[in-house]
């Protein structure tokens, strides 16, 4: 990794309180990237993650103008995404029960050792400026870079709310444009754009990384008619999804053995 994980485009404005991030990530590799939105101005941020009291921090935050400022090197842990592991289930900075959308946490291992943070300034209801997106762009292609992951919506590319849906359903929110963002990063596929296009004119938000998606589209299954629903076999939980040709479904857990009807 070059730089010793400071990305050179980025304004260096590293934490001198080392109680606000962590040197290395205890043997771990970085699984995903997630977006922040700071509810705040740019210049809060560098005051709250250097402020001993507050025990926060992420690694980058880009601003409205295309400013990217970096707090804490790549290779090491900023506390951004943290949850706590308490008897089977994930906790809150709060102490408040969640239930994570990500697939990719690791039991008992706190999230801040294997992803990235960035935060944006500004607040969730706004849009964001076209500067301050091709800079997250830009940073992301950086970041693709520097630790060879592959970006997928929901896995390797996700947002706040994906680890507490309870007391930040709206991080990044709405506006975070993830759908452009994959596109710009992953060259255009207009079967894929076309898909996701559909789906989105038939009100079900697509997340065609997903493996019941990714399933049906190898396996040419139309369109999705409906979001993805849990059911259950006895006591056995099932994730699955209608599409147009069949429905398809996988043991929660068992993500890599799709079937379908
Ligand atoms: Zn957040």
């Amino acid at each position: 990794m070059a730089n010793d994980g400071w990305c050179p485009f980025a304004t260096q404005r590293p934490i001198t309180n080392s109680g606000n991030f962590e040197t290395g990530r205890g043997g771990n590799k970085v699984k995903a990237v997630v977006l922040h939105i700071g509810e705040g101005p740019l210049s809060a941020f560098f005051p709250t993650f250097n402020n001993p009291a507050r025990k926060a921090s992420a690694h980058f935050t880009v601003g409205k103008k295309g400013e990217i400022e970096q707090y804490v090197s790549i290779r090491d842990t900023a506390y951004a995404n943290g949850l706590r592991w308490d008897n089977g289930s994930w906790r809150n900075p709060r102490g408040i029960l969640v239930t994570p959308a990500w697939r990719g946490l690791i039991n008992a291992v706190n999230p801040n050792y294997y992803t990235l943070s960035i935060e944006h300034e500004g607040f969730f209801g706004e849009a964001w400026t076209e500067p301050m997106y091709l800079a997250n762009l830009k940073l992301l292609q950086w970041l693709r870079d520097e630790t060879g992951l592959t970006y997928a919506r929901g896995e390797t590319l996700i947002g706040h709310n994906d680890f507490d849906n309870i007391d930040r359903p709206n991080c990044p929110g709405p506006n975070a444009p993830f759908d452009r963002m994959l596109a710009d990063l992953n060259g255009g596929d207009a079967r894929r754009a076309a898909l996701l296009a559909g789906a989105n004119k038939l009100g079900i938000p697509l997340n065609d990384q997903s493996a019941l998606a990714k399933f049906a589209l190898q396996n040419n299954l139309g369109v999705p008619l409906s979001d993805e629903f849990q059911f259950q076999v006895g006591a056995t939980p099932y994730l699955a999804q209608v599409w147009s040709q069949a429905v398809v479904y996988v043991k929660i857990g068992d993500w890599g053995n799709p079937q379908r009807t």
